[in-house]
């Protein structure tokens, strides 16, 4: 019996801190990071085919690619590679349905290779545990850990290393979305460039953010939200300073660059102000588009399965 399509939402995320060491003999840079998912979700549907390949439709479908290079598809391949399947013809069919933006600092593709390996483990009945789940994530990309855990997470090393924070509440985001994305690797380059021409500030410690999550009070945690990459994501595109601007005087608590960017969340009070801010800033024709979002919400979860269990 051929099985049924398994479809899993995974939601993006944003970095309420970001503090970014320098690079590493490896290349990467040291990170000690927050990551909160956000109520913004891809969905990736996997199916037993004769055909394999990747279909994507959604937010920004045209710039991603649909062949060896799709993150979620690597995560395909080396998931049959460890259960000795052919990495080449592995028998399956991705389709991606993106509600992340594409380049958007927002961990899309990450969060669509998460999606893949929960998918594939249950259409695969491979009964890997999270732990062993995660160890495959990591080597897929430092953020595609994080979206298979979500919620409210510190991570250390690339951003790989994760141990849960205690969020209290809910908080409630607008999230700017910009008309091109930016490439992440370039906004590295360009902090590295920043910092041997001048010294930017960095972030500060973690911890009084982690003391303010736990607070659940939005007007503490919008005092302490930083993130290193800020300087070179706006470096790279100046109109980001007037979209920042723009979410604050609409009536947001602080603004902040997602991740590397171009995407900028603004935390607001509660559900009804950012509603308003919402409209104001989608008004004032700073950004291509404007969404509202909640976090912290699960990680990666199937919604869809033979089993319905
Ligand atoms: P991050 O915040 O993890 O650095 P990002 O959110 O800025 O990443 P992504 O949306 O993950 O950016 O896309 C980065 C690049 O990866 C894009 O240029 C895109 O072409 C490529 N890519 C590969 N696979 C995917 C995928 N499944 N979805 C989106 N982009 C993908």
């Amino acid at each position: 019996m051929v099985p049924t399509p398994i479809t899993v939402r995974v939601p993006a995320k944003v970095n309420l801190h970001l503090a970014v060491g320098d690079p590493r003999p490896d290349g990467y840079h040291e990170l000690i990071t927050v990551f909160q998912a956000v109520s913004m979700t891809d969905e990736v549907t996997v199916l037993v085919a004769d055909e394999p390949g990747i279909d994507v439709h959604g937010e920004g479908a045209d710039s991603v690619p649909t062949g060896p290079s799709n993150l979620a598809w690597k995560a395909v391949r080396l998931l049959a590679e460890r259960s000795e399947r052919d990495p080449e013809e592995p028998g399956v069919r991705l389709s991606i349905s993106k509600g992340i933006p594409v380049a958007g600092g927002m961990a899309g593709g990450s969060a669509d290779a998460a999606a893949a390996l929960l998918a594939l483990n249950h259409l695969w009945r491979l009964e890997l545990g999270r732990d062993e789940l995660c160890d495959i994530a990591a080597q897929l990309g430092s953020d595609v850990p994080f979206a298979l855990q979500g919620g409210t997470a510190l991570g250390t090393g690339r951003g790989e290393r994760l141990v849960p924070v205690l969020a209290r509440h809910t908080f409630h985001w607008v999230i700017a979305l910009d008309r091109r994305g930016l490439e992440t690797p370039t906004v590295f380059g360009e902090l590295d460039r920043l910092r041997e021409e001048s010294k930017p500030n960095r972030v500060g410690e973690v911890e009084p953010l982690l003391e303010a999550l736990a607070s659940g009070d939005p007007r503490q945690l919008a005092l302490l939200l930083g993130n290193d990459l800020q300087a070179a994501a706006v470096s790279l595109r100046p109109g980001l300073r007037r979209t920042l601007r723009a979410g604050v005087q609409a009536g947001a608590l602080a603004g902040i660059v997602s991740g590397s960017g171009p995407t900028c969340a603004f935390l607001c009070t509660d559900a009804d102000s950012a509603v308003r801010v919402a409209a104001e800033l989608s008004g004032a024709g700073v950004c291509r588009t404007v969404r509202v979002a909640q976090g912290p919400v699960p990680g990666a979860r199937i919604v869809s399965d033979d089993r319905a269990d």
